[in-house]
């Protein structure tokens, strides 16, 4: 641990004298107003010490780092049939792109890109009493942290400017693969990309994918090996959208990136780190997050591979 943390405090510091090329993300009109100096990393070991540096404390818009958790529990809903609706391949494309989504049918290429997402809520929407109570309990009974909460001012910023996504589900559900109301099941996607959470609270809630006999405080266990494995291997493939196999290139962990300029990244039986620093690259991954990571996995010899 020691050796982590004098690594970690190195790489910051220098990461954070590296000129931003990076942006906010300008289809959410409420995120660019965090200021794009924060700059946060902290890491939970599966012994639960950890070490956090900068901004590590203050809570920021999550986004898609979001769809890990939304798809863990419709796995745990649903089982295998959960794949008869959505794929677990790699796109290469965009996260909001429409590209194959005529050419399979309306079967998106995996969970993480939006359209994939949206499957996954309308899964939830149907399995759910409260999809809204349920998800954000779900999130704090397995980070044992009653401090989680939407941010609902996010949530509707990203509605007032959400036509791509409105498409999406609708074009989706032209082929019978949405379930319920187009409306419904937006404003829960909305929702869930709005969960806010520091650096330290996403590296303790991922704890569940890093330690194979993880267990809630109630000594429940969350989901399985297996399944804990598989979606390990879809963060690996498509965390990134088009930049997934960049991000295996570089980091070499399975991670999940959320255009609020979070990055969470998994080494499965040692640790989970979370970075955030707001700007994104031309991809939507936060520019400064992939610089760190790449930098303290090389210097750790820390990947999976
Ligand atoms: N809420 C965002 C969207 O739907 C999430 C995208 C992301 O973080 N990559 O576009």
């Amino acid at each position: 641990m020691e050796n982590y943390k004098k690594i970690i405090a190195d790489v910051y510091k220098d990461v954070k004298n590296v000129q931003d090329l990076g942006q906010t993300a300008r289809f959410i009109p409420e995120l660019a107003f965090v200021g794009t100096d924060n700059f946060g990393v902290h890491i939970t070991m599966k012994n639960k010490e950890n070490f956090g540096i900068g901004d590590f404390q203050k809570k920021f818009s999550i986004q898609s780092i979001a769809k890990v958790l939304s798809l863990t529990l419709a796995y745990k809903l649903e089982g295998e049939k959960l794949w008869e609706r959505v794929d677990v391949e790699p796109s290469g494309n965009p996260f909001n792109s429409f590209l194959q989504l005529e050419s399979d049918l309306g079967k998106p290429r995996n969970p993480f890109i939006n359209s994939g997402a949206i499957v996954i809520c309308d899964v939830l929407v149907r399995h759910l009493k409260n999809p809204k109570e349920d998800f954000l309990n779900f999130c704090r009974t397995l980070s044992n942290n009653e401090n989680l909460n939407y941010n609902e001012k996010v949530a509707a910023s990203e509605k007032s400017c959400g036509s791509r996504n409105v498409a999406l589900c609708n074009f989706i559900k032209s082929f019978g693969n949405i379930k319920n109301e187009v409306a419904e099941v937006l404003d829960f996607y909305f929702l869930i990309c709005s969960l806010e959470m520091s650096c330290e609270e996403i590296s303790q809630i991922f704890l569940f994918l890093a330690d194979e006999h993880f267990t809630t405080k109630k000594k429940k266990s969350v989901i399985t090996v297996p399944q804990a494995k598989r979606i390990n291997a879809i963060m690996l493939t498509c965390g990134f959208y088009d930049e997934s196999g960049e991000f295996a290139f570089r980091v070499g962990l399975p991670g999940k990136s959320g255009v609020g300029g979070g990055i969470v990244a998994v080494h499965p039986d040692k640790f989970c780190i979370t970075v955030w620093s707001p700007k994104l690259n031309e991809k939507g991954n936060s520019y400064k997050g992939m610089l760190f990571l790449e930098k303290f996995t090389t210097k750790t010899a820390s990947s999976i591979f």
